[in-house]
């Protein structure tokens, strides 16, 4: 299929037009102009007006946008049987037994959903059922979802723009364990303050690399130490490895991996059905026969389609070898942001890790003062060179990376060039 064939011949602007009678408000536009994307293909989105973009943007798309595989296992198991989690079929005991093989042993009980959102929220239950408690701990500047009870467990949002501020008193924050704007501050010591508010803590959610907060990695420990002493009060640790899971670090098949720990609950999303929507909740058998009085079913979770799509993304991630690709192109991007950052002032840190990077703007190396609109600029001239990129952080000065894991080198180094340039650009501007 070409572009051709695809386009609509509607403009940005009629488009938008309408979108803004029919669509909230409250639902906002990515990128710094609006996009009107008719095609995408592995790591690029083709726009209605013939660009081709580089799209280090999407975590969702993990194998590819439009991944060949992919759609022909949709396609096929569409056309034979579509029903729901209350039958029985190969694909859904297929699928969990697969995706609960690249867990730790323990974890062998598997929920399917449609969200990320609808698998934390499951999350939340299964460890209140479990502990009989109701209090959470969560990591400042997380966002884990936009139901009711995921935004009070979302700082991102209830301290956000239309958020009400304050914590719920059932929700405890701790703060950013970030070692390049705290260093030196005893992360342990403050999360065992924040445990020790509540004598009943039914959980702690936390991502094993922080995604909203400013992709900042955990320190080595970080979750050893806040299991320990979560677990000693009684609630279970929840891994939220929506946005890190699936072997993106470029290590493991999951970040928590990284941190040497073993979850009581692992929620996984975006990913997993590269773009059809698909989330899952993994958690022990002794967990689970906590939730079990009540009937659990969700209409559309673990259905065929979906089993045979998320089976065709383990089997793309094995096969492309694409957890090594994640490594190998992940320590491009790395290595050429820490030459940029050599060369420009504005540049105060690069993390990160495989294809989950970021780095941080600052006007001032000492005060570490936000550089935030300089982010936005860069991010706006990268997107007129046809490389999406997004912003994120509490300052809204951290540029993200994190791509379809079937980004290449030769991208990885495209990239860094334009990069060098549209930076030369900004300083020179400025000057
Ligand atoms: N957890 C994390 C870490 C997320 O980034 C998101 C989505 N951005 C969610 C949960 C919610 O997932 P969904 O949008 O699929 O409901």
């Amino acid at each position: 299929m070409n572009i051709k064939e695809v386009s609509t011949g509607n403009s940005v602007e009629e488009l938008l037009k309408r979108r803004e009678k029919c669509v909230g408000k409250a639902l906002s536009i990515a990128h710094e102009y609006p996009l009107h994307i008719i095609k995408g293909e592995m790591q690029y989105l083709h726009s209605a007006t013939g660009e081709k973009y580089l799209d280090l943007v999407n975590n969702v798309c993990h194998v590819g946008h439009s991944n060949p595989k992919v759609v022909k296992a949709g396609q096929r198991q569409m056309a034979v049987l579509n029903t729901n989690t209350r039958y029985i079929y190969d694909g859904l005991t297929d699928y969990i037994e697969r995706l609960s093989a690249t867990l730790p042993s323990s974890l062998s009980v598997g929920y399917l959903v449609n969200s990320g959102s609808e698998a934390n929220e499951l999350a939340v239950r299964i460890a209140r059922a479990h502990t009989g408690a109701r209090d959470m701990i969560v990591v400042e500047g997380a966002y884990h979802g936009h139901t009711g009870l995921l935004i009070d467990l979302s700082p991102y949002k209830f301290r956000g723009p239309g958020g009400k501020g304050e914590s719920e008193p059932w929700v405890h924050v701790v703060p950013i364990p970030d070692t390049y704007r705290r260093k030196g501050e005893d992360y342990i010591e403050e999360l065992k303050m924040v445990v020790n508010e509540s004598d009943a803590i039914a959980g702690f959610i936390v991502e094993s690399m922080l995604s909203c907060a400013g992709q900042v990695p955990l320190p080595e420990d970080y979750l050893s130490s806040a299991f320990k002493y979560v677990r000693e009060a009684g609630g279970l640790c929840i891994a939220d490895e929506v946005q890190v899971g699936f072997g993106r670090l470029g290590t493991h098949m999951w970040a928590f991996e990284d941190q040497g720990v073993v979850p009581d609950i692992v929620v996984m999303g975006k990913p997993i059905g590269n773009g059809h929507p698909m989330a899952a909740v993994f958690t022990t058998p002794e967990i689970s026969a906590s939730f079990e009085d009540m009937e659990f079913f969700s209409t559309f979770g673990g259905n065929p389609v979906s089993c045979a799509i998320g089976l065709s993304v383990l089997d793309v991630i094995e096969e492309d070898k694409l957890i090594q690709n994640a490594k190998e192109v992940g320590n491009i991007f790395i290595n050429g942001l820490l030459d940029l950052m050599d060369k420009h002032t504005l540049i105060g840190d690069v993390r990160g890790r495989g294809l989950f990077i970021g780095f941080e703007l600052v006007k001032d190396k000492e005060t570490l003062e936000p550089a935030t609109l300089e982010a936005k600029e860069i991010v706006k001239e990268m997107q007129d060179r046809n490389v999406l990129l997004s912003i994120d952080g509490p300052h809204k000065n951290v540029i993200k990376i994190k791509p379809p894991m079937v980004v290449t080198k030769q991208d990885a180094l495209e990239t860094i060039k334009l990069l060098d340039e549209v930076m030369l650009k900004i300083s020179t501007n400025s000057h």
